[in-house]
């Protein structure tokens, strides 16, 4: 989902219904279907190459690296090789062969457990459909190119090389049948500001083109033909969130401080250097989590020392003077594996080949991200925080090799800060429950509350038919919060909660109350949080965990904490 109304006429962008002819080609023609398919091929990839360049301006190479991708599936001489068989042995018409074969693909991909890889599917279909388009004459990203009036576009799967170019100046949102909001498309709208709503389900045979229509991407709701009172209502609430935006913005410069005087540190969750500005726009207080990953994922080859070094020295420099950038080394594997590292079989990835695990298997990887780190040092305040750390060994063999690095460095005479903390996120109940001795070893703690929620309940989260009983306010996951918080308190060490938990409105009271110290979140919550923050007590914060610690139901935990949060900031809530 993507934030934001929008009301205007539909547009349906229909690559879901192409008809394909299936009448067997006669000999005579097979050289030049061939001929049609090699042309088709070269058009497409001439495309891409276009797209991948401007998406690379505009958003940066990381974002370009998917484009990549698409390059060498086309170049996939397997793949080629089965197309070419169709046409020359089964006379399929190049659409006909070049879609078989792509499907067959496509839906091995969709079939897969795994979220990460369903996604991929669509990007394949994006490819597929391009090739298509190629073939049949139409290029229907040139249509949404060249659009002359607002609307809001109606997909089955809009494909994320679509969506990177859309004209912000006429599409002003979208909804799709399909996609989730891990899907390269979702995360691009996002990033782009345009108001979307993904995975609505069947939805293109029940609206017609030039219908109008109000999209809600708060509410993940498109309403057809909407009555002047639903109109009349969102512009009341459009006009209402507006002012409260306004409002929101001059907390820029003002500190995260609560009613009773304490700080919080308010920082800002990134994906990569290229998420900068929208942090310094927040008013954010540093980075509280890089999510390095995303530098290794979408893209063919992994990013070397330097590549690295270039990227967190950025992040590094850019982030205010006296505030730092923490660091996560690799948190690959579950949904997030890059293909050169994807095993075979792993029958259960979220407890499997993960993260820290991954990097000390692999020390080489691990030992580039750790000296591009230390060299990012002398560019502004760095730390290094390990992912899914769930034993004391880890923490250790990781200090270890950290220490060797810099001997590396020290002796090649590289420049290099030698005094960057070293922390551990504690996001598996096992690192809660040894968070004394984590403690005495490490610098810092930040709570993963995403995945200790997940891991504490064995609650897999993707999965819909257990959705219900993924919850952070579970008393179990409150009181592994209070352990790790007691824990780093009696060593002097600060902590963290850098999970989804810390961006909802209504937890915040729960974590401050608990003792965390700072909260890191995506760069749009941070003025929310901020506005909840100055309107809080923490004395109340403190009595309303001290009391959750005690409760047993997680239900009625969240409605107390809501409570305290709406009755200090309603406008938060939408009300007044
Ligand atoms: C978490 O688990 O809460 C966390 C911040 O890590 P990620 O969401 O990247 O797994
Ligand atoms: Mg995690």
């Amino acid at each position: 989902m993507s934030d934001g109304v929008a009301h205007a006429r539909i547009l349906r962008v229909g690559q879901a219904r192409r008809e394909i002819s299936r009448d067997p080609l006669p000999p005579e023609a097979v050289a030049a279907e061939v001929d049609r398919l090699n042309r088709a091929l070269l058009g497409t990839r001439q495309d891409i190459q276009r797209v991948r360049d401007q998406v690379s301006a505009a958003m940066g190479a990381a974002e370009a690296g998917l484009f990549e991708a698409h390059l060498l599936v086309l170049e996939d001489s397997t793949l080629l090789n089965e197309v070419l068989r169709k046409i020359r042995t089964e006379r399929l018409g190049a659409e006909a062969a070049f879609h078989d074969v792509f499907e067959k693909y496509v839906s091995v991909l969709a079939a897969v457990d795994d979220a990460y890889l369903r996604e991929r599917a669509a990007d394949l279909r994006d490819l597929s459909g391009r090739v298509l388009d190629h073939l049949s004459g139409a290029v229907h990203e040139h249509e949404l190119s060249n659009l002359s009036e607002p609307c809001i576009l109606v997909a089955h799967d809009l494909p994320p090389s679509v969506t990177a170019l859309l004209d912000r100046r006429h599409v002003l949102g979208f909804a799709t049948e399909a996609g989730g909001k891990t899907s390269h498309t979702a995360i691009m709208a996002r990033k782009m500001g345009i108001p979307a709503v993904v995975g609505l389900g069947p939805l293109l045979d029940s609206v017609r083109d030039g219908e109008y229509a109000l999209l809600d991407g708060h509410g993940g709701l498109l309403t057809i033909n909407p009555t002047d009172q639903t109109l009349f209502e969102y512009g009341q609430l459009k006009q209402r969130r507006a002012l409260f935006e306004e409002k929101l913005a001059l907390l820029r410069e003002q500190p995260a401080v609560t009613l009773d005087g304490h700080h919080i540190t308010l920082a800002a969750n990134i994906e990569g250097p290229e998420d900068m500005a929208s942090v310094e726009a927040s008013g954010a207080h540093g980075i509280g989590l890089f999510r390095t990953e995303f530098l290794f994922l979408n893209r063919e080859t992994r990013p070397g020392e330097e590549e690295q070094f270039e990227a967190y020295r950025t992040v590094a420099s850019q982030t205010r003077p006296g505030q730092e950038a923490i660091i996560r080394t690799l948190d690959l594997g579950g949904d997030k594996m890059p293909g050169d590292l994807r095993r075979e079989g792993e029958p259960n990835p979220f407890l499997g080949w993960r993260a820290i695990r991954i990097s000390l298997d692999q020390p080489e990887i691990f030992r580039g991200q750790l000296r591009a780190i230390l060299r990012a040092g002398c560019h502004g305040r760095v730390r290094i925080l390990l992912p899914m750390v769930s034993t004391l060994e880890e923490l250790r063999a990781a200090r270890a090799m950290l220490e060797s690095c810099k001997e590396a460095l020290r002796s090649e005479g590289v420049p290099f800060c030698d005094s960057v903390p070293l922390g551990v996120m504690i996001e598996i109940p096992s690192a809660a429950l040894i968070a004394e001795e984590l403690a005495r070893e490490c610098d810092f703690f930040s709570i993963g509350t995403n995945d200790l929620t997940g891991y504490t309940l064995a609650v897999d989260r993707l999965n819909e038919r257990v959705a219900h009983l993924y919850q952070p306010t579970h008393p179990a996951v409150l009181r592994l919060i209070r352990m790790t918080v007691e824990a780093a308190q009696r060593h002097g060490r600060p902590v963290g909660v850098c999970g989804e938990m810390a961006g909802e409105p209504g937890l915040v009271p729960l974590l401050i109350g608990l003792g965390v110290q700072e909260l890191s979140v995506t760069p749009a919550l941070i003025p929310a949080v901020k506005f909840l923050l100055r309107r809080l007590r923490l004395s109340e914060a403190r009595d309303i965990a001290q009391w959750a610690l005690d409760c047993s139901g997680g239900a009625e935990i969240l409605q107390r904490s809501r409570e305290v949060a709406l009755a200090a900031a309603p406008n938060l809530f939408g009300k007044q």
